[in-house]
């Protein structure tokens, strides 16, 4: 048998993984050039890399490592579970111990009459259960023509062909996506890059709005759903005005449209709250989940869907969709015992009153940097716009992302996490950060900035595009 250690000297690993191993999101010639980090093991808010160097993980893994890494208990529970029952499936009138005790506990802690649970492997696949499920429900409605989806540029929302063609991001839409037909893209409500002359009340309600000239123009009874993340996450922390929510759902209520909220980042107590359509006070009839749910220790999603939805599907007969990992018993155990440390240690309730306020103050002082335009937070998540002139909002004059992927490097070099979206540095801290750790973080976040402004200035680009 091939084992491989943590004991292989790193360019020997990094050999390998680049002879073998395709990585998401990644160049991979660029990669084969530098070599990927290795991470070995991580605990709390820290990762250890293969060199021994300690990094601040101020991204929770990809936004889902909410408790912190290296809580035994998660461990406990999957082994517990693999020991007593490793697979069944959930098909065909069968169920198991772990799915029904997750389901009733997501029914219990999700807002309203979300009642109900359809599993996923992750957020990709429950947003392609999500197409089906309220194409059928109309289909059964006797409106088979309301079948086109709303959905928002620069929306991520999964990368399978179903999540990628609902998502709106350009690096994504020239590649294979999008392949489903009945999709219609509206624009985002990002201020900073896009709000031109308006204020962001005005600019808020400009872009709800939006959703309201496509149904008319689409025709309200062709309309199925709109789709939309209560706080874009991959798409730079986009941060909507607060007039922008309520304008939707009043949108929403007065067409008859079914509004699908994905909360796969906001989840699980990423804005202070369980779920970040509480944070806004909106009311979806679907919430698509995953990465919090079980801390990113075992893979598992889902769609949480409200009575009127799921009594119309159960009553039509069999609903032929379903993944051989829908409601794995292994990872179901591993998510229920996620929910009971986030409940019992009262760690949101802690985000909400203590942490989350901490860091968006010092999180906003960091405009006092020359890099800095808006810094924009809820709860945990936060972004940075880095601009060569912060009353105008400008761009920088070299290609997007270069001044973001700088900004990255150093971060790394001073052992922090911080990822770029554009020239949009952006954060998603384990919910168990503490405040000693957030100092560190926004030390960290400082010296990276400095460090990035005196290499754009020798490199001549610090200037308006
Ligand atoms: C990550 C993400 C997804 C996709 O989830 P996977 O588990 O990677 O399939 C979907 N929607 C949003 C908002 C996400 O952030």
């Amino acid at each position: 048998m091939n084992v491989i250690t943590n004991h292989m000297p790193t360019d020997e690993l990094q050999r390998l993984d680049a002879a073998h191993h395709m990585h998401p999101f990644t160049d991979g010639a660029d990669l084969a050039k530098t070599g990927a980090r290795v991470i070995t093991g991580a605990d709390g808010v820290t990762l250890t890399d293969s060199n021994g160097h300690k990094i601040l993980d101020a991204m929770s893994g990809l936004w889902c490592v909410n408790i912190g890494y290296g809580r035994r208990e998660l461990a406990e529970a999957a082994s517990r579970q693999m020991m007593e029952l490793p697979y069944y499936n959930t098909f065909f009138q069968t169920t198991h111990v772990p799915a029904i005790a997750l389901a009733s506990k997501l029914a219990e802690l999700a807002p309203r009459d979300l009642n109900h649970v359809f599993y996923a492997g992750g957020g990709s696949e429950a947003n392609d259960t999500n197409i089906r499920l309220v194409r059928h429900y109309w289909m059964q409605k006797g409106q088979p023509e309301r079948n086109i989806i709303i959905s928002r540029k620069n929306a991520y929302h999964g990368s399978t062909l179903g999540g990628g063609s609902l998502g709106g991001m350009s690096g994504m839409q020239t590649q294979g996506v999008p392949v489903i037909p009945g999709i219609h893209h509206i624009d985002q409500p990002d201020w900073w890059s896009e709000g031109g002359d308006m204020s962001p009340h005005d600019f808020g309600l400009e872009r709800a709005r939006q959703l309201e000239k496509a149904i008319e123009e689409l025709g309200a009874h062709r309309v199925a759903a709109f789709i939309a993340e209560p706080v874009q996450g991959a798409g730079g922390v986009i941060v909507p005005p607060d007039s922008y929510w309520p304008e939707i759902q009043r949108i929403c209520d007065e067409h008859g449209i079914l509004l699908i909220a994905d909360e796969v980042i906001c989840g699980f107590g990423r804005t202070g709250h369980w779920f970040g359509s509480q944070h806004y006070d909106i009311r979806p009839h679907i919430m698509t989940i995953a990465k919090g749910l079980s801390s990113g220790y075992a893979p598992i999603g889902g769609s949480l869907v409200c009575d009127e939805v799921a009594e119309v599907v159960n009553g039509a007969g069999d609903f032929n969709h379903g993944y051989t990992y829908s409601g794995h018993p292994v990872a179901c155990a591993v998510a229920l015992e996620n929910l009971r440390i986030l409940e019992e240690e009262k760690i949101i309730d802690r985000v909400a009153a203590e942490t989350a306020p901490y860091l968006a103050e010092k999180w906003q002082g960091l405009t006092d940097h020359p890099l800095v335009g808006e810094a924009k937070i809820v709860g945990m998540m936060g972004s940075i716009a880095l601009t060569p002139h912060k009353d105008s909002r400008a761009a920088f004059a070299a290609e997007a992302g270069t001044v973001g992927l700088h900004c990255r490097t150093r971060c790394f070099a001073n052992g922090l996490v911080m990822r770029h979206v554009g020239d949009r540095m952006i954060i998603a801290p384990p919910l168990v950060i503490t405040k000693d750790e957030i100092d560190t973080l926004i030390e960290r976040a400082v010296t990276s900035l400095d460090e990035t402004y005196d290499l754009i200035r020798a490199e001549g680009l610090y200037k308006v595009g």
